[in-house]
């Protein structure tokens, strides 16, 4: 099918696109890497009626860190930048874990992180990612900037917060504090499809003690999940048997799974668990490993 008519601009400032933006209002529509707002227009799910595209703003392409260790994301960075990242892959392992298993090598080449934590899809693999990093948005519009924790963000299914003159302009991720460990499992039915089951688990840790821990859920509830009492069951301690355990409990009971096609209730919820268990083994026997080097 094709879209319904549209007014197209493709502005060269972030200035011109928020005033385009102003202007248009509840009609108008930011356009990233168009790998999800174009086929929702094609099937008529969206016709806004003022497109604004804003692959032509420079400056936006970027993921770096600054000399803190916080790691910015621009709103028109690639998943395939962060896939092939050699900054994600050296201090990033839940998102460098996440990066190839986002859709398929296609959407990867134009879709951006950015533009799916605002599409706020439940089934969106980096929201959760980046929520189990307390990761948050930075907002550009008339009335200056603002940073949105991203579980402060999504308000609902493809809801978020953002006022319609706005534009995300990047995505930050605080520093560690300490060691950072974590990992993203994924259950699909086949290569490139959204996610039945996601599970997002993001460590920072001191000597043996777990000084920080996020767990976050894709796909098994009405927005990203984030298992706020199972991170706390992991923190102020070691990683260890019990713990674990107890952390893949809880992560199982955070999430809200339907039945459908794709598997029970039932069966996603024991997804969870085992992901959470998984990732956090394999954390585990990375420490006891790094422990033995040592002594
Ligand atoms: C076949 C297929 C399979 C996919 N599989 C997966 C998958 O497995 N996992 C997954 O996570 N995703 C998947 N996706 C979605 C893909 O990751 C998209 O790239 C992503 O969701 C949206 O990013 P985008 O840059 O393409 O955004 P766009 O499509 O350009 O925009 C999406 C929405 O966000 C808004 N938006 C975008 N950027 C901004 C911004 N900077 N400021 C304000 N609003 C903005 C737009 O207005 C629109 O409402 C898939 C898509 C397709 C087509």
């Amino acid at each position: 099918m094709y879209p319904s008519r549209f007014r197209y601009e493709a502005p060269h400032s972030l200035d011109e696109a928020i005033g385009l933006l102003r202007d248009g209002g509840d009609y108008a529509k930011v356009l990233a890497g168009g790998q999800s707002l174009v086929p929702l227009m094609k099937l008529r799910f969206a016709s806004p009626e003022l497109v604004v595209d804003i692959n032509n703003v420079p400056g936006l392409s970027y993921h770096r860190a600054d000399p803190d260790g916080t790691l910015r994301i621009g709103a028109l960075c690639r998943h395939v930048d962060l896939e092939r990242s050699a900054l994600l892959a050296s201090t990033q392992p839940t998102m460098a874990a996440a990066a190839p298993l986002i859709a398929d090598p296609i959407v990867r080449n134009r879709g951006t992180l950015v533009g799916s934590l605002c599409h706020a899809d439940p089934q969106g693999d980096w929201a959760s990612v980046v929520m189990s990093l307390g990761g948050s948005i930075v907002a550009q519009g008339p009335g200056g900037r603002r940073a949105i924790p991203v579980a402060e963000f999504v308000t609902g299914p493809f809801q978020t917060v953002l006022d319609p003159d706005e534009i995300a302009i990047e995505a930050f991720i605080p520093p560690a504090q300490g060691t950072r460990v974590g990992g993203y499992l994924k259950l699909e039915r086949r290569v490139g499809d959204f996610a039945t089951v996601g599970v997002a688990v993001s460590v920072e840790t001191s000597g043996e003690t777990v000084t920080r821990a996020g767990i976050a859920l894709t796909g098994v509830g009405g927005s990203t999940i984030a298992a706020t009492e199972a991170a706390a069951a992991l923190t102020g301690r070691p990683i260890t048997p019990e713990s674990i355990s107890q952390a893949a409990e809880l992560a199982a009971g955070a999430a809200r799974p339907r039945t459908d096609h794709r598997g029970s209730a039932e069966y996603k919820r024991h997804m969870v668990a085992t992901f959470v268990t998984r990732i956090l083994t394999n954390v585990g026997h990375g420490h006891a490993d790094e422990a033995e080097r040592a002594a």
